[in-house]
């Protein structure tokens, strides 16, 4: 089922909410391709003080994600309408993706070269202000001291009120549940918590004036179907020709 956790770092007990698209998805009234858009159903927590509250909060987005093309396909939509809402939003492409093609002729530098200009192409049409690409391998990425200290940095030079990542878990959904995609989506939470926020931690960021810093929202679209159906996704989803992993 499409749907998101909203976790609320910092919290006693995580505070979670499912948002499971049930009334987007064949219910009636609903969207019956089941293309759910989780940009459209934070919009509708506005209609409460407490909601109001809640959006007018977010002021920063980073996206935390394996491959370029991984923030259009699962949260595009959610990502133009922050844009479009006010939001800075950066994203954070944990590998070179060289690996997602099937071209015999394809050289992994030259993939890679091209993706990543491709995904700056589709940032732009979506309003994204940065792109960071920290190039560990594709398909190699591990959650290590290396992996974690590159993405705790990133957090801490961005400092987002909202954090998107992957679902670290495994899913019947196996281009989705990618191992690149859950290992990032471990990484990203491992940072969120306690790595980014923790002065201890990586002492030499400091160093480096990447002060600690403490993300109050994560949300792990659960699969691409969340993204949506959303004119700018749909443009920047124009954007690319080189095949994906
Ligand atoms: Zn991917």
């Amino acid at each position: 089922m499409a749907g998101a956790i909203v976790a609320e770092a910092g919290a006693r007990e995580p505070v979670s909410l499912r948002i499971t698209g049930a009334a987007m998805m064949g219910a009636p009234g609903g969207d019956p391709t089941g293309m759910a858009d989780i940009g459209v159903r934070l919009a509708l927590r506005t209609s409460s003080p407490q909601g109001d509250r809640m959006v007018k909060r977010v002021e920063r987005v980073l996206v935390i994600v394996a491959h370029p093309d991984d923030a259009e396909s699962w949260a595009g939509g959610t990502i133009a309408k922050l844009v479009r809402d006010g939001a800075q939003v950066a994203y954070c492409i944990v590998t070179n993706g060289d690996k997602g093609s099937g071209d015999r002729s394809m050289t992994p530098e030259r993939l890679a070269t091209t993706r990543q200009a491709e995904q700056r192409d589709a940032a732009r049409v979506l309003g994204v202000a940065t792109v960071e690409f920290l190039g560990f391998p594709d398909c190699e990425v591990e959650n290590t001291r290396q992996t974690r200290l590159a993405v705790t940095a990133a957090i801490r030079r961005h400092r987002p009120d909202l954090l998107l990542t992957q679902d670290p878990n495994r899913t019947k959904l196996l281009g989705a549940s990618h191992r690149d995609h859950r290992v990032v989506g471990e990484i990203a939470l491992d940072c969120v918590n306690p790595l980014a926020r923790t002065h201890l931690a990586f002492p030499e960021l400091l160093d480096q004036g990447l002060e600690p810093h403490t993300v109050k929202r994560v949300v792990r679209p659960r699969s691409p179907r969340t993204s949506g159906p959303c004119a700018a996704r749909c443009s920047a989803w124009t954007i690319w020709r080189s095949e994906s992993v």
